[in-house]
């Protein structure tokens, strides 16, 4: 299998052979399809497999251009670190496309991200409590989300975030294309999964 085989442009093939990246890994050969399709994942993938760009490459694919000042893609991650490396993959595969990310996490002044917001941006990564912070404050509009992703689902319940991530589930749209990912299976992540899944495709690596 190659990139070429997936429906991606020019623009995006060629970020992915200036990243370096010569063959899919297995969870890319396993999630693109479906995620192009539209369909709802659950990924369950460690760090180290590609699974960052199993979920960008499609959702930059299906975001295309800039559009409007409210983000249609949210990614929810447990951490600050792991939030700077999925938007750092997702620096590296915009450079042909007019794509704006906004990275939010606590630990640090709101200023700079309410900036950042206010200028409009088509992706947010962030973690949960500084997202839902800039939210109630009236910094986001989420109507226009279309993705929702959650990476390492599993820390994510481990860190206390599930009463957070409910709360994040009430106020996105009801109509969207969710995807989970996790490195372990555990009945905490089986149950926020079934709370925001819709008929997801399995995939295991
Ligand atoms: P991740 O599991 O998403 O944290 O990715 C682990 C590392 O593998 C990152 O440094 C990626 O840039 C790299 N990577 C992801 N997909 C590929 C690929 N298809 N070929 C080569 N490197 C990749």
């Amino acid at each position: 299998a190659s990139f070429e085989d997936f429906k991606f442009n020019k623009q995006i093939l060629n970020a992915i052979t200036e990243a370096g990246y010569e063959v899919p890994t297995e969870i890319q050969k396993k999630a693109i399809t479906p995620i192009l399709a539209g369909q709802d994942v659950m990924g369950i993938a460690q760090t180290g497999t590609g699974k960052t760009a199993a979920f960008v490459l499609p959702m930059l694919m299906k975001l295309k251009y800039a559009q409007g000042t409210d983000p249609r893609a949210l990614i929810i991650t447990p951490t600050r670190e792991l939030a700077m490396q999925i938007d750092e993959n997702i620096k590296q595969f915009t450079t042909y496309l007019d794509i704006r990310t906004v990275l939010l996490f606590g630990g640090l002044g709101p200023k700079t991200q309410k900036e950042q917001l206010e200028k409009g941006c088509d992706i947010i990564v962030a973690t949960p409590g500084r997202f839902l912070e800039l939210y109630l404050e009236g910094h986001i509009n989420t109507k226009s989300l279309k993705f929702l992703v959650m990476d390492e689902a599993d820390k994510m319940m481990d860190m206390g975030f599930i009463s957070k991530i409910h709360r994040i589930l009430e106020i996105v749209p009801r109509k969207r294309q969710n995807l989970l990912f996790s490195a372990t299976m555990s009945e905490l992540v089986r149950k926020i999964a079934g709370d925001f899944l819709a008929f997801p495709t399995l995939i295991e690596v």
